[in-house]
């Protein structure tokens, strides 16, 4: 199994090296070419924005869409998981994302006083105890489609529930940034469960 990174913007590196740390070799998509050659793909954190006006720039947007579609897993965190979103609040009028998973997810959501924080949290799937996440003006989910699984919420100031970290059929997304760790479970469960599980129309 080929897995790439979309190399447009953002953390890239970091996500080769928690692929790394699995002891997968991924490959850098920017151009359709690469993308026809990768069987599942991660989006990096970054600016989703940017990453959606690149992957067009490069003619791979409606390529990806399509990838998606047809059952290629994907795993996107932070920017990631809002270009996984099939919708998004506090976006510009023109933001498109590829979409997928059923969910409204909030961009920045998390306010300003706390642009960026850490927490540990308890992730469904993943053993061996809570994860350290990092969110920088993270997104969460605001609304949850029915066939989506919650792998882990945070709650607010206000005492809301939000989703983030989910899961429908081969894709999976984070609000936070497990390639800013050292712990690559997430990445491990990407590759060895999803990916394994997925069946990709190519
Ligand atoms: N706020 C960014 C966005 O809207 C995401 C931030 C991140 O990936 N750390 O794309």
């Amino acid at each position: 199994m080929k897995v790439g990174v979309l190399a447009l913007q953002g953390d890239v590196r970091e996500h080769f090296r928690a692929l790394a740390d699995c002891g997968v070799d991924a490959i850098s998509v920017r151009r359709p070419s690469e993308l026809a050659d990768v069987d599942a793909l991660i989006l990096p954190g970054g600016e989703s924005t940017t990453i959606a006006q690149l992957a067009q720039t490069f003619g791979v947007f409606d390529l990806i869409q399509k990838r998606i579609a047809a059952g290629m897993p994907v795993y996107g965190s932070c920017a990631g998981m809002i270009l996984l979103a099939d919708r998004v609040l506090d976006a510009a009028p023109t933001q498109r994302t590829f979409g997928g998973i059923d969910v409204t997810v909030r961009r920045n959501a998390f306010g300003r006083q706390v642009d960026s924080f850490e927490t540990n949290v308890e992730v469904s799937h993943i053993a061996g105890g809570p994860v350290k996440a990092i969110f920088i003006r993270a997104p969460w989910v605001e609304i949850l489609g029915e066939s989506v699984e919650v792998l882990a919420s945070l709650t607010s100031p206000d005492g809301a529930v939000h989703p983030v970290a989910i899961a429908q059929g081969s894709l999976l997304a984070t609000s936070f940034h497990p390639e800013l760790t050292s712990d690559s479970r997430i990445h491990r469960y990407f590759v060895e469960e999803v990916c394994k599980n997925a069946t990709a129309i190519r």
